[in-house]
């Protein structure tokens, strides 16, 4: 069966033919390779065809691939049995392997996958801390539990999408993506929600966005941050732990106890290429997990004797030697690949981290270091493409993805880099002859100009609800006016140096009086600056941009309106509820409760809304709720309506109360809902599409 069948074969039964989405070859194109064995350096394909490998099974292969000595270990654990379900020696005999290494790792609690690593981690924290948020940092991938794929790296990187289907608003809301190595958006993120951060999960070195390391003192400040509002740091070493160096990047980095972070989690080398993974911590910490504390977490496969077996060879094979090898070959191998593409003039960058390296295309990672997630997305993924398979064809298996680390090994020997050092140059060239990647051509023409007041509308609270017209604006201004209802994470898209100034508090904390906004509005237009006014949902929505539109026109400054996704829509849509569906609702009405049916300010016409069979829309009316759904039934409305009230959306606070017109007033109140609070009238509140 050639490869192309047997994929074929495998996409009837399996999705998309494979068990974890990179295999699948998506970003790099072609027919994944199937793999029947595997030994030392080498991987071996179905036609029997060998590949020097620099996959290494994404990490676990230090040693090369079925080292006699490892292989015999589990060999000899499965002629014992499969697996007890009760505990063993050879799992107490793997953890005192791992603190030995790691000392800050006092106890050790052993699971399946890094995934399972990392979700327990972060239960913990939020156990041990009583609090519900966590930050992580844009491009770090932590395996695929709910809250930890927000903008993850890995296979998300070239997936094209930014989380993951499934997961609802309610668990990304509970996440903090903030970009890697920038201390101030950390700082900012802590000010502002500090007593709620339960943890900061991170890479100490990112490896799953392509290498980028941290910066001098990131790793420190993370430590200091975090001791600082009583939250854990966590270091997820999964892909760093035991291949960086005996004792992982904390190993390489550790300098003092009071930076050691509170937990780690432990994956890939530690299980020796069979499904294993750990997490450790100070006792403290660790005993919150049941039986000792209140945090669960449990297995029947957890702490497996063959796993345990293949981690204990393995680490008891990784001594200095095996590193100083790996180190070796990392140096020399990069130093190849960099000569090669310099040779046939590919722009690019090599990046690393301790003996994890990769290679950044195109112009933009040329043109300076990569940091972030935004920067490594900046690179040309074509170039690679075309490099990946003229190194495949010349018997060279690299990871398919430019996202991805170079992994070597200790079998990698002189004879292994030689192989592929042959191979660089025809792949260098190959690279070489894909055309630079022509620039996208910018959707929206208004920009932010200097002078001018740009009026931005952002999806409340969401930052995937801003326009791109409006990020283009925020990411020129030179002034961004912002309030507690703007997207806050969309001011990360502001360049910086740009003036951020929250014009819903003054620093004493009183509100910022609209007439004193019109006048920053006017004075930063009027020293030259590109000034942005950022609000939340639609500009013209119940909200003071007719105002400022009118301030500045008077004022004869130039000004532009740029709409945003309304709250009136959004909100219910993060609820999962919306505000038409085919077949119970032809329309739908917006209206401000400010004040209810029964005050003689109201100039709305209740009895009409009350009879009129289209889905309402109440905005600005927790206060009046009582007053507008008695108002409503009074009015003819039938008492049975479903009726809906959405707190907070998009914050991590959100809720959702239902009910009906005649309970929800009642529901509300018991639910304490406060403002900002959207109530949605109507059949379609009986819906979930959440
Ligand atoms: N221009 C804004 C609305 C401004 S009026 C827009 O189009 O969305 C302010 C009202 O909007 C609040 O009283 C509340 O009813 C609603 N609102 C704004 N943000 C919200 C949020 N995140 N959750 C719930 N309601 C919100």
């Amino acid at each position: 069966m050639s490869m192309r069948e047997q994929f074929e074969r495998a996409c009837e039964v399996i999705p998309g033919g494979v068990s974890s989405p990179v295999r699948a070859f998506g970003s790099v194109g072609g027919t994944p390779v199937f793999i029947a064995s595997a030994a030392g350096p080498r991987v071996f394909d179905t036609d029997g065809r060998a590949y020097l490998d620099l996959v290494g099974s994404w990490g676990p292969a230090l040693l090369g691939h079925a080292h006699p000595d490892v292989v015999a270990a589990v060999q000899a654990a499965a002629a014992r049995g499969l697996s007890f379900g009760a505990p063993t020696l050879a799992e107490v005999e793997l953890a005192e392997l791992i603190r030995t290494r790691v000392p800050a790792a006092e106890k050790v609690r052993f699971v399946s996958t890094g995934t399972e690593a990392t979700m327990t981690a972060i239960r913990l924290a939020r156990g041990a801390t009583q609090r519900p948020l966590i930050v992580k940092f844009a491009g770090c991938y932590h395996g695929h539990s709910d809250g930890l794929l927000a903008a993850a790296g890995s296979g998300l990187a070239t997936a094209g999408q930014p989380g993951s289907a499934g997961v609802t608003a309610a668990a990304a809301a509970q996440t903090l993506v903030l970009p890697y190595n920038d201390t101030t958006a950390l700082a900012a993120a802590f000010d502002r929600h500090g007593d709620r951060i339960a943890a900061v999960i991170t890479e100490p070195a990112a490896a799953n966005m392509g290498v980028v390391p941290p910066a001098p003192g990131f790793n420190a400040a993370l430590r200091q941050i975090t001791a600082k509002h009583g939250a854990l740091l966590i270091f997820d070493e999964v892909l760093t732990g035991f291949r960086v160096g005996p004792a992982g990047w904390w190993g390489l980095e550790n300098t003092a106890a009071e930076l050691d972070p509170d937990l780690f989690t432990f994956g890939k080398v530690v299980g020796g290429g069979m499904p294993l993974a750990a997490l450790g911590g100070p006792a403290a910490v660790m005993d919150l997990l049941a039986p000792l504390g209140p945090v669960y977490q449990a297995g029947t496969l957890s702490g497996n004797p063959l796993a345990t077996a293949a981690g204990i060879a393995t680490l008891t094979l990784a001594d200095d030697a095996v590193y100083a090898s790996v180190d070796a070959a990392a140096a020399r191998l990069s130093t190849s690949v960099g000569a090669a593409l310099e040779a046939a003039g590919v722009p690019h960058r090599v990046q690393h981290a301790g003996s994890l390296f990769s290679v950044f295309w195109g112009e933009a990672p040329a043109a300076e270091p990569v940091r972030n997630y935004a920067q490594a997305q900046a690179q040309d993924p074509r170039r690679y493409q075309a490099f990946f398979h003229a190194m495949l064809e010349g018997g060279v298996a690299l990871p398919p993805s430019a996202f991805e680390a170079w992994f070597l090994s200790a079998a990698h020997d002189d004879e292994a880099l030689t192989g592929i050092e042959a191979v660089l140059p025809q792949a260098a060239e190959a690279a070489a002859r894909v055309r630079p990647e022509p620039r996208p051509v910018p959707v929206t023409p208004p920009k932010a100009a200097k002078g001018m007041v740009s009026l931005v509308g952002g999806g409340p609270g969401d930052p995937g609800l801003l326009t791109l017209a409006g990020a283009d604006c925020l990411a020129e201004a030179d002034v961004v006016l912002y309030d507690h209802l703007a997207p806050y994470e969309s001011l990360q898209l502001a360049r910086p140096g740009a003036e951020l100034v929250d014009v819903g508090k003054l620093p004493r904390g009183e509100f910022t009086p609209q007439e004193d906004i019109n006048r920053l509005l006017i004075e930063h237009a009027r020293a030259g600056k590109r000034v942005v006014r950022f609000k939340g949902g639609d500009v013209f929505v119940f909200g003071r941009g007719g105002e400022e539109w009118e301030a500045c026109n008077a004022a004869g400054i130039p000004v532009q309106i740029i709409p945003g996704v309304t709250s009136a829509t959004s909100a219910p849509g993060l609820a999962g509820i919306p505000v038409t569906h085919r077949g119970l609702s032809q329309g739908f009405t917006v209206v401000s409760a400010h004040v209810g049916p029964e005050s003689p300010r109201s100039t709305l016409n209740w009895e009409a809304l009350a009879t009129n069979a289209t889905t309402l829309v109440v905005l600005m009316g927790v206060k009046t709720l009582p007053e507008v759904c008695a108002g409503l039934v009074s009015r003819g409305m039938d008492a049975s309506t479903p009726a809906a009230i959405i707190h907070k959306a998009a914050s991590p606070d959100m809720g959702v109360v239902r009910g009906t017109v005649s309970t929800l007033a009642q529901l509300a109140a018991e639910a304490g809902i406060t403002a900002p609070a959207i109530t949605v009238i109507g059949a379609v509140a009986g819906l979930d599409l959440a």
